[in-house]
């Protein structure tokens, strides 16, 4: 899938630019065909698409927004915030936006990662199998729930375990595309641990996927990034005995 559409379409605010020329039949088409590429979970990029002004406000600031806002869809909806049910609803999904579910957002969240020297020479395949991934999809802002699988292949240096948890977690948490969270997750750690050879595998079930549309709750979704010596059809098999897909 091309990226035009969206590219050209959709301006920083994520408005329908002019494009359209107000015609209501096209502007609805072309609505219709966005709404279709994120129903198809298509990614336009593998950068995370952020404006550049993204982190001139500060959380706080953000918080205090986005409540606003959400009062808003929710008045709209037609629910009465007077009741004492709702009435703190608004304010807790703005905090949970912006300091819990999005935090990875922000690269001043990004975990620090420490390496060490490789001591005891270990020069096997090290794999981390079921890391816990709780993402949401950018296309319906629904959860995205599973686990990850990461192997790496030391060049000298090696992380704590613990680490990779953070990264996949930093990486997670923030409007995904699991294509995208995949590569990303293996970018760092290729940067990280300064080598090539890196696999990461992600198998995730997706709510938009189970409470809408097609409604399905059984299906997963697997997707991998290999590069270095998981190319090798042998290394690479080896990796997915030990985590057994
Ligand atoms: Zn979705």
């Amino acid at each position: 899938m091309n990226e035009k559409p969206i590219m050209n379409g959709v301006n920083g605010n994520g408005r329908l630019n002019g494009k359209l020329n107000g015609n209501h039949h096209s502007h609805n088409s072309f609505t219709e065909q966005i709404v279709e590429m994120g129903d198809m979970h298509t990614a336009t990029s593998l950068e995370t698409p952020l404006r550049n002004d993204a982190f001139d406000l500060s959380d706080s600031d953000k918080i205090a927004i986005i409540e606003e806002k959400f009062r808003e869809i929710l008045t709209t909806l037609g629910m009465d915030l007077t009741d004492d049910s709702l009435r703190g609803t608004p304010h807790r999904v703005a905090k949970m936006y912006v300091r819990e579910i999005f935090y990875g957002l922000n690269p001043a969240n990004k975990p620090k990662i420490s390496v060490f020297d490789n001591k005891f020479k270990y020069d096997e395949m090290l794999v981390e199998k079921e890391i816990q991934v709780q993402s949401f999809c950018e296309h319906h802002f629904l959860p995205i729930v599973g686990r990850a699988h990461v192997g790496y292949v030391s060049n000298g240096v090696v992380i704590g375990l613990s680490k990779i948890n953070r990264i996949v977690d930093y990486f997670a948490r923030r409007p995904q595309v699991q294509e995208r969270l995949t590569v990303q997750i293996a970018n760092e750690l290729k940067r990280a641990l300064n080598t090539d050879d890196i696999a990461v595998v992600i198998d995730a079930k997706h709510m938009c996927v189970s409470c809408r549309g097609i409604q399905d709750d059984h299906s997963s979704t697997v997707t991998a990034e290999y590069s270095g010596k998981f190319n090798d059809r042998a290394t690479r098999e080896e990796f997915l005995k030990y985590i057994r897909l």
